[in-house]
């Protein structure tokens, strides 16, 4: 089966004056319809990583495939053309647009896709059906809780049907309610790779591989290879 991601021998060194080594020599893999926790101390180079595997950073070592391509001698219009089709992000902060609707925010997440306007619409639609939110179409942001906030940025994410999802610290801003339902969407896009950063032991629990890192590197996998 062809990896949805795969690093190998990958490294993130940046430059001077910093000098700072953020990831040396990581090899991972991950399966179609995996999900997968990110864990480990601040600073071991977990959002590094995430940004790598979402082509938002360049690795200055190593290559990073999506989906069987290699990304290395993208250009940056390329890469970002392959973040609109294939990735949806989603952040502790949430990044909502506060002047636009929830719909139209969710709809933004089919701004590269060549859609009429009305087509992006009836998917945000059912994106946010989805999620449970429905009833708050025409809601700004500011009007939800920070649950209801994460569950638009969700809606957002998978709005394209991305292959993978990448979340860095999604429950990060929520209590543990609010935190256990996004956990739950998460997992519940079954077709879908996840692959999320957590400091939560119990969102950890609730993916079914955990990668921790220590300084730069895989220091325990628990769906490694054999
Ligand atoms: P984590 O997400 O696990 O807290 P990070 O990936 O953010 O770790 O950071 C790993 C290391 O790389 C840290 O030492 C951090 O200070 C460093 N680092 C991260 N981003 C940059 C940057 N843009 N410039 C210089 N150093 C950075």
């Amino acid at each position: 089966m062809t990896a949805a991601l795969e690093l190998r021998g990958v490294g993130k060194t940046y430059p001077a004056p910093a000098a700072v080594t953020a990831l040396s020599d990581v090899d991972l893999s991950v399966e179609p319809g995996e999900s997968v926790a990110i864990i480990g101390a601040s600073g071991a180079g977990k959002s590094t990583l995430l940004s790598i595997l979402g082509t938002l950073e360049r690795p200055t070592a190593g290559t990073v495939s999506i989906a069987g391509t290699d990304t290395s001698r993208m250009s940056d219009p390329q890469l970002s053309a392959v973040r609109a089709w294939h990735i949806g992000f989603v952040f502790q902060q949430f990044f909502l647009l506060d002047h636009l609707t929830v719909l139209d925010n969710v709809a933004s997440g089919l701004m590269y896709r060549g859609m009429p306007a009305a087509t992006r619409r009836e998917r945000a639609t059912e994106a946010l059906d989805r999620v449970g939110l429905g009833a708050r179409l025409r809601h700004r942001p500011a009007q939800l809780s920070g649950g209801e906030r994460q569950r638009v940025a969700i809606a957002r994410a998978v709005v394209g049907r991305p292959a993978v999802v990448l979340a860095d610290e999604p429950t990060g801003n929520l209590d543990t309610a609010n935190g256990r339902q996004i956990v739950e969407l998460l997992a519940a896009l079954h077709d879908t790779t996840v692959v999320l950063i957590t400091h939560n032991a119990s969102v950890a629990a609730a993916m079914r591989r955990r990668i921790r890192l220590e300084d730069g590197r895989i220091a325990e996998d628990s769906g490694a290879p054999a």
